[in-house]
């Protein structure tokens, strides 16, 4: 089984890249594509089948690209969400340095 990484941008559809039959994948998704929430479900799936592949699948423009941690926390704050964990935190914000990086692959246009 190949487990898809992928943004949970309602723009990108992994299931119509067609690079796999249907019943060979499934897709992990989250914010930003990232794949250290994906892990989780990846221990998990791998505990019900064999993981032969892990693909992970970004997009250029992508919303995690333009948010940090802080303002993410922030905009909670604001709404009145969370409490003194959430300064602790992480929500995966995509660092300016790694962005280069990870572009120098081949992209999908969104
Ligand atoms: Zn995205």
């Amino acid at each position: 089984m190949v487990i898809l990484i992928s943004c949970c941008d309602p723009r990108i559809i992994p299931e119509e890249f067609g690079l796999f039959k249907r019943e060979e994948y499934v897709v992990v998704r989250n914010a930003g594509g990232r794949a250290e929430p994906a892990i989780r479900d990846i221990c998990v799936l791998s505990t019900m089948t064999e993981i032969t592949d892990v693909v992970v699948i970004h997009h250029s423009d992508c919303g995690m690209t333009h948010l940090t941690n802080d303002a993410i926390r922030s905009s909670m704050k604001s709404r009145g969400l969370g409490d003194e964990k959430l300064d602790t935190f992480e929500f995966g914000e995509i660092l300016k340095f790694l962005v280069v990086e990870e572009l120098q692959g081949p992209a999908i246009q969104t």
